[in-house]
Order: structure tokens, then C-alpha cells, then sequence
């Protein structure tokens, strides 16, 4: 032995021993031939126990068997090999307890014999420690890698091949780039290798987000904290990595809520001011104006009340996109809220333009939306407000948008642009039931009235009493731009109470001139809900000494679905005693003839939209006629509403709709005017 490791004056042995690794050298037949000081202190045999013996005395009983073939294959192969890299051999130590060793082996030529040489590293301590990390990484809620300085993935745990869809053996020696989507790749290198040269003291392990790519090549975002392990001098980085794309996903999903309307999909409210304000700075600057439009479903409420939020829901659906179809690119449409929706037309400077567009929108919307048998038509009124004409910041501009709204609802037109300066513009609602509450107390509360005709022989039928606030400063404000808020203020029912009040004193002194001539009045919906309602009627016309058939009480199908049954009381007790009914907007959203029916009715009012609908051309000629086939046999009065032409009026006529109501007729007027108009006509009152 000693001439085979003898190379001149060298004294190898001595230096193999002093080797840091552990070297062995073996015959042919697995025989030991040699081993230096590291070899004895890893096995724990002295040199003299080893020497002559067969290297399988080092491995386990059971690996003993297929040793002799791997010993043969090997020389005959000849190839050097690393044994135990990744996976450590298991050997047994001379006190019998199992170590773990790194080999790598080749072949010695000398004397003219094949020797196997060895080099072995015990790396059981490592191997304990890696037990001990794999151990904890198991127990870990999050995906974790163990990464080599050369980026090779080392180890994963079960969380995170169930992340990334791979099995540990796929993963095991590959780079860790894999996990990366190809376009990252060759700068992720870059990233690993500066990381690699912070130094170990810096403290690592913040959270960062990146896009990470699974085995079936789907990217999802995850969020990576890198911890550095420097233990026998390897720089190894644990990764620990969670999926966040549900997480992502809710955020999304939150975000769009708090800008997005989750019914329609527009911008909401938020949004939409965003976008204003936006549009305001972008004004300042570069002085491009802009036109906001307020849009506003008319009656949409009573769709929602009579037929369910499921078909309002269907039905703000439908316009939003009917709305947004129009909308050039650039523009932006929103749902405010309810039944409210707000646009911002850019690089709209010219009245003209916004109100072509509005004029689009307004159309669109008319035509019917069709859900199950029912045709609903639903209109729109747009108020228009334009930078920098009617202003140049957010407030003002929506303030005047609102106020055209209420001017085109109020008005002839849908869509409507504002006329009136800031000062002279309502305050808000709250404020407004405060000053109801004064003008109640000052009578700033007036009717005017409104004829209502027969269309055949042009005789007065009655009238409908509606009301003004004649403000002090001679203002005369429309009821659409108060009646909103008492209608949901407490003030209603003293406000309702006073109309009744104001009608029956209209009536006596009617009477009292010898005039036997009816008077309608609207009670909103909910008043039908109140107790007393019928009772107080009733004292009233009797400290009034009026005739009930002379009061007519108008009230929409609404009032009739809310609380069913206490209307079918109210109505059934007044009619008993003599008080007519009427229900008013038939026809706007929703129809029910079938419902109707069971109710003691005794005049309807088409919808001003439906008479509106003959002018346009989108007039449905088959359900007036049939509504008025069906009060024919009921012998209830068919009154149109918003007759504003004598086309109008002969249409009506032809379709059977017998009494007319409208400007074309006579606009609603103070009490004087009427008197003055009934005396310019001798056609009398048809009762
Ligand atoms: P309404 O009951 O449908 O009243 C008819 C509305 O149509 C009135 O608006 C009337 O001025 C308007 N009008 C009449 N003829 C025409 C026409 O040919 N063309 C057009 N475009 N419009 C016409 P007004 O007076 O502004 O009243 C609006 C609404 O306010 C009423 O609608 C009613 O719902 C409510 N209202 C009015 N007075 C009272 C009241 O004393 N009590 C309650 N609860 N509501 C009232
Ligand atoms: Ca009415
Ligand atoms: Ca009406």
C-alpha cells in the first residue's frame, strides 16, 4: 500500500491525511485498502479495524446486498461519480447509529491495478438541520422553498407544490426561475444574484409582491418573504410565499364596489365626482368646457312599488346600458343612485351638442323595456348645466344640472338646460320642509286649478286642483320641486290635511256663486296609509256642507299596492259616502286592469307619457284603446292627461278616450283666471 501512495519524495499518505474530507481508497473487490484520520473519526473505526475488510461493513444490513453490483458496475464503467449530493447516503457508524455522507468516487490507476478512490463528507449535521427545517416547513400555513446560492430549489413543503401544482421530485434541483412566467426570468437572476450579496446581516423578509406561474402556466399574484440561512457557509434563502389572487380578487371586487355601481356596472357616485372634479381642474388649465347632465327616470318609484325591486332592477339595468350605448368613448355615464344618473360629456362646449345628446338618450329610453308581459315605458328628463357657463366647480355645476332636471320634469321638454342664476336656486330638501312648514302657516300655499273636458261636446267635467308656492318675492314654485320632500317628511300629512282644507273651502264658495263644479285633488300615496284620513274627510265635507260627489281624490296605483287593505278600506268608506276616486299616472310603468278591477273606481287618468307618445310616433295605439274598452265596461271616466295639440286630441277622441285634460285645454291657473275662462266658454259643466 504504501508503494502505491508513494510519488517520489512526496509523503502522500501524511497529506491525505491532513485532507479536510474523508479519503478511502478500495480494490476491486470492495475490498479496503486504505483510509486517512477523517475516515476513522466519521465511521469511528481505527485504521487497523478497516483496512482488509469490505466496504459494505460501513452501510446498512439491507444496502449490503446490492452493493457487490454497484461495486462491479463501477469498474467497469470507470466514471466518477458524486453519491449522496441533494439525497445523503445513509452509512452506520462503528456504534451502530446511522450518519449521512456525501461520496464522491473514481478510479486510481497504479501497479497496474484498478483502485476506487473516495472522498467523503459527513453531512449528517447538515442533514439533522435540513430534517429539522423540512420539519418546520411542513407545520408552516404558507408555501415554502429552500433555495441554494445558485438558485437550485433545494427543498418545498407540501403547501407549496399544492400552490404551484408540481409533485417535490419535479421541483428538487431545478431553478427556482421555473416558478417564474418566462418574461421575468432572466431579470429574476439578476435580482437573485444581488440578493445574494447583501450582506447576512441586513434584515430580510418584507413582504413583496410578485407574479408567479403555476406547473399549468396560470400566472396569480403571491406575496414572498425572503429569509437568508447561512449555516455551514451555504448561503441558502428560505422563501416563504402565499397566493394572494383571492385576496386580489376582493380587493377588486372592493374597489369596484366603492367606484362601480354593483347593479349596472357604471361608475357610481364616487366615481363620477371624481371624474367632475377632474374635469373642473382639467378646466382651470387648459380651459376646455365640458357639460354635466342630471338624468332622472320619471315614475320610476312606482314600478319599484307596484311590480317589485326585481323588475326595477331589470329595468335600471336596461337603461344604463341603453344610456351608455350612446355615449361617445370619451364620456362618462354613472348611476348616482336610485333612479338617478349623471353624465359628463367632454369637450362639450356648446349647448347645442349636449342637448342633441340628451335628446339620443332621451330617445333610447323611451322605447318599451319588456319584462314578461309586461311593456314598461319609462322616460327620462335631463337637466343640463355647462362649464364654464353655468360655472366652474363641482357644486355649482350639479346644482344647476339638478335644477334644469326639475325644470324639464316640470316642463314640455325632457331635457332641459338652466336658465336661473345660482341665488335664485332652492335650497335643499331639509330646508325646504322647514320653509313648507312657514308657508304653510303664511298660505304662501295655493291651487291652481286645471279644467278637465269632455272631448266630444268640449263641457267642463271638473277640475284639478294643484299646487303652488307663491312665494312671498313673487316666485311661483312647481310642486315637483317640493312635493319630493314632503312626501318623505313627516310634514305630509298637515300638508295634506290643508289641501283638503283649501279644496272643500274652494268648493263652498263654489256653491256659493252657484257654481256645482268638482274638484280633484292629489293625495300622495302614502296619506292612504293614515288612519284618520277617511274620517277627516268625511267631518269636513260636512262642516263645509259639500256635496261628496264633488270631491274627487286622485291617487296612483302606488297607493293601492303599498297597504292593500287599509286602501281598499279608505276607498270603500268614501265611496260609500259619496267621494269619487281616480287614478291618476295610469299607465306609467305599470298596468294591471285585473287589479283594478276589485276597487271602486271611478275615473282613470292615462299618462301624460303616453300622450306625450302620439307626438313622437312611438304612441302604442292598442293599449289606450284597450284601456279604454275596459272603462267603457266598468263606466269609469277616461281622462287623458298632457293634451297639448289638437292632434292630440283627435287621436284621443278616435281611440274612445272621452275626457281630455292639458295646455292645449287650459294650463292649471289661480282660482280668478279659471272663473275668467269658464266665462269666455257657454258650453257649461257637464256633471
Ligand atoms: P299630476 O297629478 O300628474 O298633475 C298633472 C301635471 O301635469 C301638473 O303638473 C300639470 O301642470 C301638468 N300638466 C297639465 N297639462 C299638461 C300638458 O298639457 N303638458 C304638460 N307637459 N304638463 C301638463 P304640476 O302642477 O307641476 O304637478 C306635478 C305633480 O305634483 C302632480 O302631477 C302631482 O303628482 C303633484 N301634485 C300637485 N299638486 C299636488 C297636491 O296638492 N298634493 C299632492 N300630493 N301632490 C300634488
Ligand atoms: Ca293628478
Ligand atoms: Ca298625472
Amino acid at each position: 500500500m504504501q508503494e502505491l501512495l508513494s510519488i517520489g519524495t512526496l509523503n502522500l499518505p501524511g497529506l491525505i491525511d491532513a485532507a479536510p474530507v474523508g479519503v478511502m481508497l478500495c480494490d476491486k473487490s470492495g475490498t479496503i485498502c486504505f483510509i486517512n484520520k477523517v475516515v476513522e473519526n466519521i465511521f469511528g473505526y481505527g485504521s487497523e479495524e478497516l483496512t482488509g475488510k469490505r466496504v459494505d461493513i460501513l452501510l446498512p444490513a439491507e444496502a449490503r446486498g446490492h452493493h457487490e453490483l454497484s461495486i462491479t458496475n463501477f469498474f467497469k464503467e470507470k466514471r466518477s461519480r458524486l453519491i449522496g449530493e441533494g439525497a445523503p447516503l445513509v452509512a452506520v457508524h462503528a456504534q451502530g447509529h446511522a450518519l449521512q455522507v456525501e461520496i464522491g468516487i473514481t478510479t486510481l490507476e497504479a501497479l497496474d491495478q484498478t483502485y476506487a478512490i473516495a472522498f467523503v463528507i459527513d453531512v449528517s449535521a447538515r442533514y439533522h438541520e435540513d430534517k429539522r427545517i423540512r420539519y418546520l416547513m411542513e407545520s408552516m400555513p404558507f408555501g415554502l422553498v429552500l433555495i441554494d446560492e445558485v438558485g437550485a430549489i433545494q427543498m418545498t413543503n407540501a403547501e407549496f407544490n399544492r400552490i404551484f401544482g408540481y409533485t417535490a421530485d419535479e421541483l428538487l434541483g431545478q431553478a427556482v426561475e421555473v416558478l417564474l412566467p418566462e418574461r421575468f426570468r432572466v431579470s429574476h437572476v439578476g435580482f437573485r444574484d444581488a440578493f445574494s450579496k447583501i450582506p447576512q446581516s441586513r434584515k430580510m423578509g418584507s413582504g413583496r409582491e410578485l407574479l408567479a406561474m403555476r406547473k399549468n402556466g396560470l400566472e396569480f399574484p403571491a406575496e414572498i418573504a425572503l429569509t437568508p440561512l447561512n449555516d455551514d457557509g451555504k448561503k441558502r434563502v428560505l422563501v416563504a410565499l402565499s397566493d394572494v389572487s383571492l385576496r386580489k380578487q376582493m380587493e377588486n371586487t372592493l374597489r369596484r364596489q366603492s367606484l362601480f355601481d354593483s347593479l349596472t356596472s357604471l361608475p357610481n357616485r364616487n366615481l363620477f365626482f371624481d371624474r367632475l372634479e377632474q374635469a373642473c381642474i382639467k378646466y382651470a388649465r387648459q380651459k376646455i368646457g365640458f357639460a354635466v347632465l342630471m338624468i332622472d327616470l320619471n315614475r320610476f318609484k312606482e314600478v319599484n312599488d307596484t311590480l317589485g325591486h326585481p323588475v326595477g332592477d331589470i329595468v335600471l339595468r336596461e337603461i344604463s346600458q341603453r344610456l351608455g350605448m350612446i355615449m361617445r368613448h370619451s364620456d362618462s355615464i354613472a348611476r348616482l343612485g336610485g333612479d338617478e344618473f349623471a353624465a359628463l360629456l367632454h369637450a362639450v362646449e356648446k349647448e347645442e351638442d349636449a342637448i342633441r345628446l340628451a335628446e339620443k338618450m332621451v330617445d333610447a329610453v323611451r322605447q318599451p323595456v319588456m319584462v314578461g308581459q309586461h311593456a314598461l315605458t319609462i322616460g327620462i328628463s335631463i337637466g343640463i348645466a355647462l362649464c364654464p357657463q353655468h360655472g366652474t366647480d363641482q357644486t355649482t355645476l350639479i346644482a344647476h344640472a339638478d335644477h334644469a332636471m326639475y325644470q324639464a320634469k316640470r316642463g314640455l321638454h325632457s331635457v332641459a338646460v338652466d336658465r336661473t342664476n345660482a341665488k335664485e336656486m332652492l335650497a335643499p330638501p331639509q330646508a325646504i320642509t322647514t320653509e313648507i312648514e312657514h308657508a304653510l302657516q303664511n298660505n304662501e300655499l295655493q291651487f291652481y286649478y286645471q279644467p278637465k273636458i269632455d272631448l266630444i261636446n268640449g263641457k267642463l267635467v271638473g277640475i284639478e286642483a294643484l299646487i303652488r308656492w307663491l312665494r312671498p318675492n313673487g316666485g311661483v314654485i312647481s310642486p315637483i320641486e317640493f312635493m319630493p320632500a314632503i312626501e318623505d317628511s313627516a310634514i305630509l300629512e298637515r300638508f295634506t290635511l290643508a289641501t283638503l282644507e283649501l279644496a272643500l273651502r274652494q268648493l263652498r264658495s263654489f256653491l256659493d256663486m252657484g257654481l256645482h263644479i268638482g274638484i280633484a285633488v292629489n293625495i300622495s300615496a302614502r296619506m292612504l296609509e293614515h288612519d284618520q284620513l277617511e274620517d277627516h274627510i268625511i267631518d269636513s265635507l260636512k262642516r263645509y256642507r259639500v256635496p261628496p260627489g264633488l270631491l274627487t281624490l286622485e291617487i296612483t296605483e302606488t297607493a293601492l299596492v303599498i297597504n292593500p287593505v287599509k286602501a281598499r278600506r279608505a276607498i270603500d268608506m268614501l265611496d260609500q259616502y259619496g267621494v269619487q276616486f281616480s287614478i291618476d299616472d295610469f299607465g306609467a310603468g305599470f298596468t294591471s286592469f285585473k287589479y283594478l278591477k276589485s276597487f271602486q273606481i271611478a275615473e282613470i287618468k292615462i299618462d301624460q307619457e303616453f300622450v306625450t307618445a302620439i307626438e313622437n310616433g312611438s304612441f302604442d295605439a292598442n293599449l289606450v284603446q284597450s284601456i279604454a274598452g275596459f272603462c267603457k265596461g266598468l263606466n269609469i271616466r277616461l281622462v287623458a292627461e298632457g293634451v297639448e295639440s289638437e292632434s292630440d286630441f283627435q287621436i284621443l277622441q278616435q281611440l274612445g278616450c272621452q275626457f281630455g285634460q292639458g295646455y292645449y285645454i287650459a294650463r292649471p291657473m289661480p282660482v280668478e283666471a279659471f272663473l275668467a275662462w269658464l266665462n269666455t266658454r257657454d258650453q257649461g259643466v257637464t256633471q
